[in-house]
């Protein structure tokens, strides 16, 4: 451990992680990037593989998204945003609709994916109080769904590892079974079932909707479990059954959103609009923190009366709207649009997924390679025809990401789910090294 890791770790709590890990693996101190390139104080570079927590869309120190921001940083960092505005946030809010499912014209501004997800989740509650729908108090989510972890995120996530030990404080929520395609209990698979799966969701509907407010969905992809990646079929079903029920339908599109699966949103891939979306990560190129609550003109009509009706969307963050944020999210819609960004993403992603493919398949440990756009899963199992898992306990995935650390690839796993959502400018070379270095890091733990 040089001096650098040793004060990182006299002060620092990091994130989702056993800290003890770090007597063996050291925080790695990164000095700069570039493109999907980082490198650590010691000249060390990693293909940065997993987009810095799939929130770096476009590169590390992108030259436009610096610029954009150096030249905002000149003229207004911050201001509070109750009664005042800037031209960052105007403008972006006209780029972004031209770009959102048709129907969401409103943007409320907020600074993290959680908490787009609570103010998304309080503002659909307030819709059905003030029109008149007192009793449905209550939220829908499907099975090992991951919102966020501030608690209201948590209670309508459904992953144990982060939510099982503060149950006691969560909302009380209703569970649908999520499709789990890979091990799909009708036998069927993706690109020809009818969602036979979508029973349960009938089934809750018709038990609990009247007592429920809005269902939230990661659409077309369960990230944090595990890359679960699910038919658009089954959110046009999803889509009918809230308009049946009046239940308002939010999609979160923080992981999704700005071309991570193919097109622009997920929700275009099922050609419906949700009454709700939020969106963040992408949405400054994985540069400042931001968050957006977008939705209807109906929901927002019914928060709009005389000041004394007491109607109004109480409901603010300190950073609302900032800026350098505004103006770094402004550069990614210029890249987006002028660079055929999607369009070179979309052919790269066929690439990514022959090569992965090609190099994995036969691997005795390899049940499944599952993608959308350049989002590649390798679901790892201790038995392929039984696609039995391994145990959690024996820690394959974090295993395999320390020897790809080795190797220069920053392949940090989701259980015995190793995936691949890079940044969109990926090139073929840099795809090549990558999946090199993944199959090599594979079989050094798991020989073939
Ligand atoms: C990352 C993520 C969140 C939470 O965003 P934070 O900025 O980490 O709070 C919520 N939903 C989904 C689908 C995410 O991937």
């Amino acid at each position: 451990m040089n001096e650098l890791q040793k004060k990182d770790l006299k002060y620092i709590w990091h994130p989702c992680s056993q800290m003890k890990d770090y007597e063996t693996l050291p925080p790695i101190i990164i000095e700069r990037g570039n493109g999907v390139y980082l490198y650590d104080n010691e000249g060390k570079e990693y293909i940065d593989i997993v987009s810095s927590w799939w929130c770096n869309l476009l590169g590390h120190c992108n030259p436009k998204i610096n610029e954009y921001i150096k030249n905002q940083l000149d003229s207004l960092e911050h201001v509070i945003f109750a009664n005042f505005s800037h031209e960052p946030a105007i403008q972006l809010c006209e780029e972004l609709s031209k770009i959102i499912p048709s129907g969401l014209k409103k943007f409320n501004f907020s600074d993290n994916g959680s908490a787009a997800v609570e103010c998304a989740l309080k503002m659909a509650f307030q819709y059905q109080y003030q029109t008149g729908n007192t009793k449905k108090t209550k939220f829908m989510c499907l099975t090992e769904g991951y919102h966020g972890e501030t608690i209201g995120a948590l209670s309508v996530g459904s992953m144990d590892l982060y939510a099982k030990i503060y149950k006691p404080m969560l909302m009380d929520t209703i569970h649908i079974e999520a499709p789990e395609c890979y091990r799909c209990p009708y036998g069927k698979c993706r690109d020809n079932c009818q969602c036979e799966c979508f029973e349960d969701a009938k089934k809750k509907f018709e038990k609990y909707a009247d007592s429920v407010c809005a269902m939230i969905v990661e659409p077309l992809l369960q990230g944090s479990a595990g890359m679960r990646i699910y038919p658009p079929l089954y959110l046009k079903k999803l889509r009918s059954l809230c308009d049946k029920y009046n239940v308002l339908l939010i999609a979160d599109e923080i992981a999704t959103g700005f071309g991570r699966t193919g097109k622009m949103f997920a929700f275009d891939h099922a050609e419906v609009s949700p009454d709700i979306m939020c969106i963040s990560k992408g949405l400054t190129g994985g540069y400042m923190p931001m968050a957006i609550t977008i939705t209807t003109d109906e929901i927002y009509n019914a928060f709009y009366a005389d000041y004394n009706e007491g109607k109004a969307f109480m409901h603010s963050h300190t950073y609302s709207g900032n800026p350098l944020g505004c103006s770094a999210a402004l550069a990614v819609q210029k890249i987006l649009r002028e660079d055929n960004i999607l369009e070179n993403a979309s052919q790269n992603a066929v690439y990514l997924h022959n090569k992965l493919t090609n190099a994995l398949k036969e691997h005795k440990n390899v049940g499944e390679i599952r993608h959308i756009g350049l989002i590649n899963a390798i679901e790892l199992v201790e038995d392929k025809t039984s696609k039995a898992g391994f145990d959690s306990k024996l820690r394959i995935g974090y295993q395999i990401y320390k020897k790809a650390l080795e190797y220069g690839l920053i392949l940090r796993p989701l259980g015995n789910v190793l995936y691949f959502n890079p940044p969109l400018i990926i090139n073929k070379e840099e795809i090549d090294r990558s999946v090199d270095i993944c199959t090599r890091a594979i079989n050094d733990i798991l020989s073939c």
